[in-house]
């Protein structure tokens, strides 16, 4: 049997990050993946062009039972050691938008990067890990039937969304083996149906904000044929929903105010027409219930409740039904953060063992936050193990 110093399962992003390191400390190390190709998630990231880090990155723009859990590796390898990494490996960045940073060059060339940094280590695709095994000092892997050995291990298996790119939940079981234990894990940065909205909307993209308990969200809103997804939507999403969220339609505008205004100014008025004035005519039209009564014939409670409806639509948790797990781009929930060193990714169960990237249970936030934690927890564990 093969010996090793370093076992990581998993040749994704968090995984290469650690192997990249290892191999400039000198470590012998094997990276076992059950797919045929490296970090397929960061080669479908961000549409092609991989948002590969925000300089926004801190607790605040992640989440999990434990969001400051995330400040020991972020300190450590924070985005601007990114941006040099990037520059090492000449790619070229763009902002979308200020500190938001996606790669000119294509997903493929960060995969790339990652793949040359990680030369020297030995790399095996298509080995299906299915079981770890302590013996005294050593860890024995076990994949496709065969037995690899190694004094460490870090397990870089990511998160169980976006199934057709090959997943899997083998990460939570060897971390329940070791006795960590496991927050439930939910589809994130993902879509919801809602109750409110049928299929009429769809294809409908607007402005609109979302309020998740104190915060407020502002971003596209785009209507589907099974509810409402987009950048706003996506965001809210991977954020605690256990008091549901409130969608405000309209946020420039005041509409009961803009209602008033015009039914002093000209009663006649259909008041689908001055909805329309400031939303989207199908959205102004479903608001309106088809009611074709001139403005100055609906009392203010009806006018306050259609405004209410744009402006202020609260919608419950029960009531939210988040899109699968195969169009969800993270998972919010795994390894539970309690038993993990924020400082070096080792377990305090079991020494030895690593935890990296999205198995742990911390979630970022739409814009690049996700690799980032991939990029810093990898590489810290990569320095320790
Ligand atoms: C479509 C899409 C777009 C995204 N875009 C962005 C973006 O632009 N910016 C951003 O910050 N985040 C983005 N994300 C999220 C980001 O890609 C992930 O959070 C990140 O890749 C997680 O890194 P990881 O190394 O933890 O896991 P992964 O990159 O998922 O790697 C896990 C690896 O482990 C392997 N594995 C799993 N189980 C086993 C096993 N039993 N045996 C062997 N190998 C195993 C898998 O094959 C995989 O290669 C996107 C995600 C998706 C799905």
């Amino acid at each position: 049997m093969k010996q090793y110093d370093v076992i990581i399962i998993g040749a994704g992003a968090a995984g290469l990050a650690a192997a990249g390191e290892l191999v400039t400390r000198g470590r012998r190390v094997l990276v076992l993946d059950m797919g045929a190709s490296p970090a397929r998630k960061v080669a479908a990231s961000g549409g092609g062009k991989c948002n590969i880090t925000n300089m926004a990155a801190g607790a605040t723009r992640y989440f999990g039972k434990n969001p400051n859990f995330v400040r020991g590796a972020l300190s450590r390898v924070g985005p601007t050691d990114i941006l040099k990494w990037c520059e090492r490996h000449k790619l070229k960045l763009y902002e979308k938008e200020p500190g938001r940073y996606f790669c000119a060059d294509g997903a493929d060339a960060v995969v790339d990067a990652l793949g040359r940094d990680a030369m020297g280590a030995d790399i095996k695709f298509n080995h299906n890990v299915n079981n770890v095994n302590k013996r005294s000092e050593e860890f024995i892997v076990v994949a496709n039937g065969t037995e690899f050995c190694s004094k460490s291990i870090i397990v870089a298996t990511g998160g169980i969304s976006f199934g057709t790119l090959g997943v899997s939940d083998t990460g939570y079981k060897i971390a329940k083996q070791f006795g960590h234990e496991i927050v439930p894990v939910r589809p994130a940065l993902c879509a919801m149906a809602v109750p409110i909205f049928g299929a009429d909307m769809a294809g409908i993209s607007i402005k609109a904000e979302i309020s998740v308990g104190r915060e407020k969200i502002r971003d596209n809103m785009l209507f589907t044929h099974f509810g409402i997804g987009g950048p706003v939507v996506y965001r809210a999403s991977v954020r605690d929903l256990s008091n549901g969220i409130t969608i405000n339609l309209c946020p420039d505008c005041d509409i009961f105010s803009a209602l008033k205004d015009a039914k002093q100014k000209n009663g006649k008025r259909n008041i689908s027409t001055i909805l329309a004035e400031h939303l989207p005519v199908r959205i102004a039209k479903y608001f309106s219930h088809a009611d074709t009564r001139n403005i100055a014939d609906w009392r203010d409670t009806e006018i306050r409740a259609i405004a209410n409806n744009i402006n202020n639509m609260h919608i419950d948790t029960h009531d939210i039904k988040l899109h699968n797990l195969q169009s969800a781009e993270i998972v919010r929930g795994g390894v539970s953060t309690d038993n993990i060193s924020s400082k070096t990714m080792e377990s305090k169960i079991c020494p030895g063992l690593f935890f990296v990237g999205e198995v742990l249970d911390i979630a970022g936030d739409l814009g690049g936050f996700n690799l980032q934690w991939a990029w810093a927890s990898g590489r810290v564990a990569g320095q320790n193990a």
